[in-house]
């Protein structure tokens, strides 16, 4: 991270500038708490710069995993913000991956999206980070992540194209060069009806 950190002061000033900044009053009745709470709201939106991929994985199952299969976590639920205009974008994460020994918790790769969603992204990023790093920490035969999004930036403001979902897809190993692994990762993570 570049530069000193901000006291929780000046945080709170640039969200009153900002408050000015569109028109508001910050001193009105009603916005006396709004530069607080929305410091606070951006350290939690902000948490994964206070973690590491290790870290969010946790424990780490050596020579637990099945000989020859695929464990596929789907719907995890991620909120995010866009590195352009700060707007959350919202959406699933399903992650498959072929273990060679090593074995992650479920709750281990749920923090790990967490680890990347809660930073400032581009789906793009986000997707190559998680895969990227499942592959560094388990080493297994193959990663393969699915992210399917609505760009709150996209669909509030705009183009204003509510309902668009923007899907991104990152391979390694066996997933990108296997087309039947590819295909049973499709099957696998679509999801009956959507939602
Ligand atoms: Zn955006």
């Amino acid at each position: 991270m570049n530069g000193r950190r901000p006291s929780r002061r000046q945080a709170e000033q640039a969200v009153a500038t900002l408050l000015r900044w569109i028109g508001e009053d910050p001193a009105r009745p009603g916005l006396g708490a709004t530069p607080a709470l929305v410091a606070e709201a951006w350290l939690e939106h902000g948490q994964g710069y206070r973690t590491t991929p290790e870290a969010a994985l946790g424990q780490i199952l050596e020579g637990a995993g099945p000989a020859d299969g695929m464990v596929l976590l789907r719907d995890i639920r991620f909120e995010s913000h866009c590195e352009h205009h700060l707007a959350p974008f919202v959406g699933l994460a399903h992650i498959a991956y072929l273990p060679d020994r090593r074995v992650a918790g479920i709750g281990g790769i749920a923090r790990l999206v967490d680890c990347f969603a809660k930073r400032l992204q581009i789906q793009e990023r986000l997707t190559d980070q998680i895969a990227q790093s499942l592959q560094d920490l388990l080493q297994p035969r193959g990663v393969a992540v699915l992210i399917e999004a609505t760009h709150h930036c996209l669909t509030t403001r705009g183009a204003h194209k509510p309902g668009t979902r923007f899907v991104t897809t990152r391979l390694l190993g066996a997933f990108r060069d296997d087309p039947d692994l590819r295909r049973d990762f499709s099957t696998l993570s679509a999801r009956p009806g959507g939602s």
